[in-house]
């Protein structure tokens, strides 16, 4: 499929942008007369705007498939790293999704609003779509035109499906490394992508690392904008969001470094970090292809959500980070103090627990995947007795844990697979009904996905990890290579490849994989492949 992706190529969109400029000079005035459709209908004047570069420098992306639709993403950005470069009148955008590459079967073309209040970032929510099908979609404003983009539709939900395959990425550090990884992302066989989260990261510059970035720490909106045009202008990121849908939910980063709830890492007051969070979420939607319901509404988006494909596969996506009590002991790898056992501790919230607990319980897919952030299955770092748990995790909230761990053994939903990011590293755990009790029952399965860049190129296996393995049982696998996780799913197995690079320090480097494990359907646990 990657032919069908050249026109989003860096060096092919670069000509095209170039000829759209001169020619979106010379023909100002064409965006007048158009029907709005979309988010802001108010905006019924389009300023004359002129682009002194290519409006489309962030590409394009889709996501949050449903049988009849998905979302089309983009943002005008002639400027990236400079507040985007827009004026300040809404601009309205033409779209249009077509059944071929070429954009010669055109299903359907509306055209929505680019408003400043969102960053000149467009979301469209296209229905009418075919259940199970390949579309390609471009924008226009004026005489430029994006790159072309490939998404596709969920299939239908009473649909018997034979296969899905998707792969999911997480942590993507700027400068810590080249977005390789992606590149051969986008040359995948795969219905969509799931990303779990550090987008981006919110710190300074720092020496010695092979990319650099924009500004100091983040904290206003155009700062978080910027930072965000930062990463959206790799060209390897670029292609696979232009290659599939992606689904998509935050951990930390996008905010502040393991931030909980209202509670900064750093020393904010309250309000000032909850104004800090305001515009992270904002810059947040206005970078996703998001549906509406993701809106940002002050301090608060709502990202936790469920997609469903045909009877194969249920997907809740969850936020771990918006909802959840402060580390209760502080941060880093300690030994729980008492605080941690208090039964109210939480990590998804009230609501979003009882959400979760309802799909899982009412859930007819027969595999039901939690895509999350941090790591469920108990790691003890701590040599002999001592018992060292890391505070972000899981396992420092042992009584939301349990009440997770509890309706697996109980209402025992079918298959359930856990998908994890955060921790820069491949792992491969059994979820253990009790993790204190290391005879209990086998309930589910989590794979842990490794960075696309973040901790720079990594190592096989860490010798404090490989210290641990003996005092940890039911892990099965690590690995801190940079990569993606890549999973085939069919109605009998589950299967994962752990997609490696080489190195992301260099450019270009081969993707292999580094190994593979499979689920078998009604045998929770995973079996090396
Ligand atoms: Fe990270
Ligand atoms: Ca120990």
């Amino acid at each position: 499929m990657k032919k069908t992706l050249c026109s989003t190529g860096s060096h092919s969109s670069i000509t095209q942008s170039a000829v759209n400029r001169r020619r979106f000079l010379s023909g100002m005035g064409a965006l007048s007369g158009l029907a709005l459709t979309g988010h802001f209908p108010h905006y019924a004047q389009t300023g004359a705007t002129k682009f002194a570069a290519d409006p489309f420098s962030l590409g394009v992306a889709s996501g949050d498939p449903l049988p009849d639709g998905v979302v089309l993403w983009t943002r005008l950005a002639p400027d990236p790293l400079n507040g985007g470069g827009m004026p300040s009148q809404a601009v309205t955008v033409k779209w249009e999704i077509a059944t071929d590459e070429r954009m010669k079967e055109i299903a359907q073309r509306g055209s929505a609003v680019a408003a400043p209040e969102f960053g000149h970032s467009v979301h469209v929510e296209v229905k009418g779509l075919k259940p199970g099908r390949w579309y390609w979609y471009r924008f226009m404003v004026g005489s430029a035109v994006s790159p072309i983009g490939r998404t596709r539709t969920a299939p239908a939900l009473n649909a018997r499906l034979e296969r899905l395959g998707f792969a999911f990425a997480s942590c993507q550090h700027y400068e810590t490394g080249y977005f390789t990884a992606y590149k051969h992302l986008a040359d995948e066989q795969l219905d969509f992508v799931v990303h779990l989260g550090d987008y981006i990261y919110e710190g300074a510059p720092a020496a010695n690392r092979p990319r650099k970035h924009n500004s100091p720490e983040i904290i206003s909106l155009e700062d978080y904008r910027n930072r965000y045009a930062l990463y959206k202008s790799d060209p390897d990121l670029k292609l696979a969001h232009a290659a599939f849908p992606w689904i998509v939910t935050w951990d930390d980063h996008e905010v502040d470094n393991n931030y909980a709830n209202d509670v900064p890492e750093d020393k904010q007051t309250r309000s000032a970090f909850l104004e800090r969070r305001a515009h992270a979420y904002q810059a947040y939607y206005e970078h996703m292809p998001l549906r509406r319901s993701s809106l940002p509404r002050g301090s608060e988006l709502r990202l936790y959500r469920r997609l469903r494909f045909g009877d194969l596969a249920e997907f809740s996506v969850l936020d771990t980070r918006q909802y959840r009590t402060d580390q209760p002991c502080g941060d880093g790898n300690k030994s729980l103090c008492p605080e941690a056992l208090n039964p109210q501790a939480t990590m998804m919230g009230a609501e979003q627990e009882r959400w979760l607990f309802n799909n899982l319980d009412r859930s007819k897919a027969l595999w039901n995947v939690i895509a999350q952030q941090v790591m469920m299955a108990r790691w003890d770092s701590g040599p002999g007795l001592e018992q060292r748990l890391s505070m972000d995790k899981w396992g420092a909230y042992p009584a939301a844990l349990n009440r997770f761990l509890n309706l697996l053994r109980e209402r025992k939903p079918s298959n359930p697979v856990v998908l994890t990011g955060d921790i820069h590293s491949n792992w491969v755990a059994d979820l253990k009904a009790d993790f204190n009790n290391p005879d209990s029952a086998v309930v589910g399965t989590e794979f842990v996905g490794t960075s696309i860049t973040s901790g720079g190129d990594g190592m096989d296996m860490r010798p404090d990890v490989e210290q641990q393995m003996g005092e940890n049982p039911h892990i099965k696998f690590f690995n801190s290579q940079r990569g993606y996780v890549r999973c085939h799913i069919t109605p009998k197995q589950w299967q994962t490849d752990f997609r490696i690079v080489a190195a992301v320090t260099k450019r270009d480097e081969p993707i292999n994989t580094r190994a593979s494990f499979v689920v078998e359907s009604g045998k929770p646990g995973p079996v090396s492949a």
